[in-house]
């Protein structure tokens, strides 16, 4: 400007002795300095003019300049603030919402024009409390600051936890005129808070109680039988074999089959029960207001009724069982840990016992589960201490009375508990999985012993028994191919024995594995056929060679029409099919006698011999 005004005076300057030594233009009547004072005033205006102007147009270019600069600054803020992640609201003393940034539409649903500048005006609808937004109010009005876990309410009515800091904005006089407030949506972090909690408490699968709350609910209603002087029981139920469902038809089908049991179980106690999911395959009910411990026993017996059902879940039936042990208050336990611990052991006896059991406790049981562990225990170490050995049993043609093939059959010498009978342990190894690798050494030992009689020029078939597990194993096939191809011999030597059990499971299933198994060349074999099916014909639909007739029938067959009537069916059935029969379990002659005339095939039993080993076995054969 200085520049400017130095400028327009030089011009004045130059401009007036221009004038003086021009020749000027005359106006009539006035003389020549009168004429050239008054071109010089009329240009030293005009040029003020000019100056004027000129600054006023620089004032205003800057004042435009200001304003773009800011709005720039605005609108960076804007940004800055619609990207934080914090809600921001901007509001007049009164509450009248100014701004809010676009957090506030996510974590709100509210739109921006349904908050902005609404008059009256929304307040913050997402506060639930009226009374507490005016305490807000108040708070920062007199410029203190407000911070506050917000309970709120999304505009769809859903959960809405914020941590709010409101603070109040001042102008140049230091007069409250905003209220501005920065808040965190912790909706996220409460319900994974409130997750965390539930799954401390309760299970997630089937939404019951957990073991940890069982114990609490446990002890109170202890208490409370205590005080009333009445009785309460705890019964644990147990899914008998559910390893095998999650193994055969996957973790998906199993947690179906847990969810469907635990919802029969919950429909067929009385809404009084607690019931809760104590372990992977576990549930545990207390029966309050109990005063006769009979009747636990009676809530048992409905609870097994109510599951013993086939349950379908992921294209599978699965027939289910249960084992329950029973502890009672008084007499098993004045508290929810011994109560637990007693029910528990008599859970361990019922299975130790076999399936679908129920037991209750009593000091007896303590022993028993004691030496089933102890049992357990050692098998896990009699693989790899080599205390495993196969026998084998002969069976005969009925009319020559000439071996005509082996079975091969577990047993297991261990130095302190002697020999312990297949049917005592072959359980066990399924329950644990073990059954998985002691089988595959018993088919490697099986296969071994063929081929060793087979360059003795020994030709007869030995057979191996395959457990529900090893059918259902997804290896078995490529197993049993490998180990024949390993020892080389005629596959048509080695004959696979399966309980009709394994069928019941699932046919389809089993239809196709024994396809598998018979283009692998082995030869296959029913085991305990007729103790499974009501109906014989679904044979038809199976791809195998031999039926073995049941013990169950062979043992009564001298003197129960009824068994002889069987034996006479599944012979004409296995004939009509071109199958091979075999008797189980023969003791006497006269069995053998009757079986041959009911046209059985083959007999196995102590008649002929009872499993020897094959040093032994190659004695029988001559
Ligand atoms: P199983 O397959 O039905 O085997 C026949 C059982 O009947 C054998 O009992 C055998 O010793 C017995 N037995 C044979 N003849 C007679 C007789 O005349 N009278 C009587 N009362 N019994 C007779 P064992 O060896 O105790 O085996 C019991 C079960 O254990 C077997 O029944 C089979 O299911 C299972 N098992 C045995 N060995 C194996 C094996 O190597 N693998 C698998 N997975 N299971 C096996
Ligand atoms: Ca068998
Ligand atoms: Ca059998």
């Amino acid at each position: 400007m200085l520049l400017l005004t130095a400028a327009a005076g030089g011009l004045v300057l130059s401009h007036v002795s221009f004038i003086e030594h021009s020749p000027l233009p005359s106006l009539d009547g006035l003389d020549r300095p009168s004429l050239l004072r008054l071109w010089s005033l009329a240009f030293a205006f005009a040029l003020a003019i000019f100056i004027v102007i000129f600054a006023l147009s620089a004032l205003f270019r800057r004042e435009v300049l200001r304003r773009r600069r800011s709005d720039s600054a605005i609108g960076r803020f804007r940004q800055a603030a619609d990207a934080s992640s914090d809600l921001i609201t901007i509001m007049t003393t009164s509450g009248r919402i100014e701004y809010v940034n676009d957090a506030v539409e996510r974590s709100t649903g509210y739109l921006k024009d349904t908050l902005v500048n609404i008059w009256p005006s929304p307040r913050m609808p997402w506060y639930n409390d009226a009374g507490l937004f005016r305490q807000m109010r108040d708070t920062v009005r007199s410029g203190g600051e407000f911070m506050k876990d917000i309970d709120g309410r999304t505009r769809e009515g859903g959960p809405l936890l914020i941590g709010e800091r409101v603070v109040p904005f001042r102008n140049d006089k230091g007069v409250v005129t905003r209220m501005v407030s920065t808040a965190r949506d912790l909706t996220r972090e409460r319900h994974l808070e409130d997750r965390i909690d539930y799954l401390g408490r309760y299970d997630p699968l089937t939404g019951l109680p957990n073991r940890r709350t069982l114990i609490g609910q446990l002890e109170q209603s202890v208490r409370a039988a205590m005080a009333a002087g009445s009785s309460l029981s705890v019964l644990i139920l147990d899914i008998d074999r559910f390893k095998h469902v999650n193994d055969l038809c996957g973790s998906d089908a199993g947690d179906d089959v847990l969810k469907q049991i635990a919802g029969l179980i919950q429909s067929s106690v009385s809404p009084a029960d607690i019931v809760a999911r104590t372990g992977n395959d576990e549930f545990c009910v207390i029966h309050v207001d109990e005063r006769n411990p009979v009747l636990a026993g009676a809530v048992a017996q409905q609870l097994r009724t109510a599951l013993s059902q086939t349950i379908s879940a992921g294209g599978h039936d699965i027939i289910v069982t249960i084992s329950t042990g029973i502890a009672v208050h008084p007499g098993h336990g004045d508290d929810a840990w011994t109560l637990l611990k007693n029910a528990d052991l008599a859970l361990a006896s019922a299975k130790a016992q076999g399936r679908n059991m129920i037991q209750f406790f009593d000091q007896e049981i303590t022993n028993r589960v004691k030496e089933f562990f102890i049992l357990e225990r050692r098998l896990f170490a009699a693989l790899r201490n080599s205390e495993y050995l196969l026998h084998y049993q002969p069976y005969c043609d009925l009319q020559t009375r000439k071996v005509a093939g082996a079975e091969a059959l577990v047993r297991w010498q261990n130095a302190e508990l002697g020999v312990v009978s297949p049917a005592r342990f072959i359980p066990s190894l399924e329950e644990t999985g073990m059954v998985i690798e002691v089988g595959r050494w018993i088919l490697e030992t099986a296969c071994n012993q063929i081929s060793k009689w087979e360059r003795m020029n020994r030709h007869f078939p030995v057979s191996v028994n395959l457990s529900m597990v090893q059918f259902r194993h997804q290896h078995l096939v490529a197993m049993v191919r490998d180990t024949i191809n390993n020892f080389g011999f005629d596959p048509r030597r080695l004959t696979l024995e399966v309980t009709e059990t394994v069928f019941m499971q699932d046919m389809d299933f089993a239809i196709k594995t024994l396809k598998r198994l018979k283009d692998v060349g082995v030869t296959l074999s029913v085991d305990d056929f007729g103790t499974g099916y009501s109906s014989l014909s679904y044979i038809k639909k199976l791809p195998v060679d031999n039926l073995k007739i049941d013990i169950s029938f062979v043992r009564d067959v001298s003197r129960d029409q009824d068994s002889a009537s069987i034996i006479t069916a599944i012979t004409t059935l296995a004939r009509s099919l071109g199958l091979k029969t075999i008797a189980e379990g023969v003791e006497t002659e006269e069995q053998r006698n009757i079986l041959h005339l009911l046209r059985c095939d083959m007999g196995q039993g102590f008649y002929f011999s009872k499993a020897v080993s094959a040093g032994e076995f190659e004695k029988l054969l001559l």
